[in-house]
């Protein structure tokens, strides 16, 4: 099915076409000087020290895992509320995931005072996730990081360009994780960046990167040098430059289109401001966000409702989504935790359209069908 108005568009024009051009022309399409060059531009625009491009974000956030020392003896606190992607890199290493709680409705990041809850002599790390581009709370959760000497990954695949008291999301905690698979605020297709400023974790994630090698074929290629050592195993979690030269030109569109993005969520919360069943998660919130998406949360409500609702809207032609069905309810992860708000906004929440390019009147249809959507589907239940 064809919607009218889709839940994500490609930020992607000439640009993306010529920069894919230009190095497939240039005969070194694995990684080398775009990725490099990619590199760089990220870590300055996140006011990193060090950044290392990767495959796509989940093994990013798998070499950050390994990089913290968490491993089989160890447990790691992270929200369920996140795409799967988060708490797999956790089992990787054989550590033990354990699931805190939302901190609201409102705010659907992970909730400090439940981190406390589960902190135990073998919690190693804490793995936040930036829902939607906002910030989780960050001062909370660097104080409790520092009583019981835990480290901080921060799953910022939501938040590029995002801020936490003028700092940069990811650039916080001791790692910061970044995706650009196609529906992110960067897309390249499959791609990831780890940000850190610590010179020892860059240097052996950059090992680990590529089989553990002590050079890469671009530096022999370039005469830098002749033979390479293995100092551990490691793992072929490179990215190209194909990509990276196509995340070049995605960073030099991100602020502008992040800008539309903040103008298109006001005007949401213009429009959706009568109609009293919903709940518009971060709505006060002040920071910078990247509003990589667009989560509502239906009040008494139910999955059921919920479900009745987006049908309605997808017969009117647009489409929503899910973020996320918590990882806690999947078979693999189900040990039967008890995270009462976590449950109710997975049942009740619906993702409305979010792109740059989406236009004012598609945001007064999408609220239009929405009303419509709530009135005939209460009349229902
Ligand atoms: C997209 C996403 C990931 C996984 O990123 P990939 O690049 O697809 O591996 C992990 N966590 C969150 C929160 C995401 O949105």
């Amino acid at each position: 099915m064809k919607y009218k108005i889709p839940l994500f568009n490609l930020n992607f024009n000439e640009d993306e076409e010529k920069a894919v051009i230009e190095t497939l022309r240039s005969k070194w399409i694995s990684m080398g000087s775009q990725t490099i060059q990619f590199e760089k531009e990220f870590a300055q625009l996140m006011g990193s020290k060090y950044a290392l491009a990767t495959s796509n974000c989940t093994v990013a956030l798998h070499l950050a895992m390994i990089i913290c020392g968490v491993d089989k003896d160890t447990e790691v606190i992270c929200p369920s509320l996140t795409f799967v992607a988060t708490v797999n890199a956790i089992n990787y290493v054989g550590a033990k995931p354990v699931f805190a709680d939302i901190e609201s409705c409102e705010n659907l990041t992970i909730s400090p005072n439940d981190i406390k809850s589960k902190i135990n002599k073998k919690t190693k790390a804490i793995v936040v996730m930036h829902y939607a581009g906002y910030s989780c709370q960050m001062e909370e959760i660097k104080n409790i990081a520092y009583e019981n000497n835990l480290l901080i990954i921060e799953d910022s695949c939501h938040a590029p360009l995002a801020e936490f008291n003028g700092q940069k999301l990811g650039s916080i905690g001791d790692f910061g994780c970044f995706s650009f698979f196609s529906n992110k605020n960067i897309s390249t297709g499959e791609g990831g960046m780890i940000i850190t400023d610590n010179k020892k974790y860059y240097e052996r994630a950059k090992l680990l990167r590529s089989h553990g090698m002590t050079s890469l074929s671009y530096d022999r290629s370039r005469g830098h040098s002749f033979n390479y050592n293995v100092t551990e195993p490691g793992y072929n979690y490179r990215i190209d430059d194909i990509r990276s030269s196509i995340g070049l030109a995605q960073l030099k569109k991100i602020k502008v289109d992040i800008n539309k993005r903040e103008l298109i969520r006001n005007h949401y919360i213009k429009s959706l401001a009568n109609i009293n069943e919903i709940i518009i998660p971060f709505k006060n919130h002040t920071d910078k966000s990247s509003n990589y998406i667009f989560p509502i949360v239906l009040k008494n409500s139910n999955s059921k409702i919920r479900d009745q609702v987006r049908v309605y809207l997808a017969n009117d032609g647009i489409e929503t989504s899910i973020h996320y069905p918590p990882v806690h309810k999947f078979s693999f992860y189900n040990q039967g935790d008890n995270l009462p708000v976590t449950d109710y906004v997975a049942d009740n929440l619906i993702t409305l359209p979010m792109y740059g390019n989406l236009s004012i009147e598609d945001v007064t249809t999408v609220t239009k069908s929405l009303k419509n959507a709530i009135i005939s589907c209460q009349n229902k239940y």
